[in-house]
């Protein structure tokens, strides 16, 4: 997971270019679990691989904003009784 974070920052060999080239990512792909992105070359636009990007923190938020929710009606209704 960290070597490919770390890659993806980077510059990346394109075999087009002959030579290491910054790279930017295009989401490819949406799961319900992952995001997968297409990393390509920023001279060329040349496919140098892909990339997934797991979403743990979406389920993390989604529970936390539950929880605030779950939260804030009984406070309010504590505070106007
Ligand atoms: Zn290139």
């Amino acid at each position: 997971m960290n070597q490919f974070e770390k890659f993806s920052a980077s510059e990346l060999y394109c075999p087009k270019c002959r030579c290491s080239q910054p790279v930017y990512e295009r989401l490819l792909l949406v799961l319900p679990n992952a995001e997968i992105y297409d990393i390509r070359c920023q001279q060329c636009a040349t496919s140098l691989g892909q990339r997934e990007a797991r979403a743990p923190s979406l389920a993390t938020q989604m529970t936390l904003n539950k929880a605030a929710a779950t939260q804030k009606t009984p406070s309010r209704r504590r505070l106007r009784a």
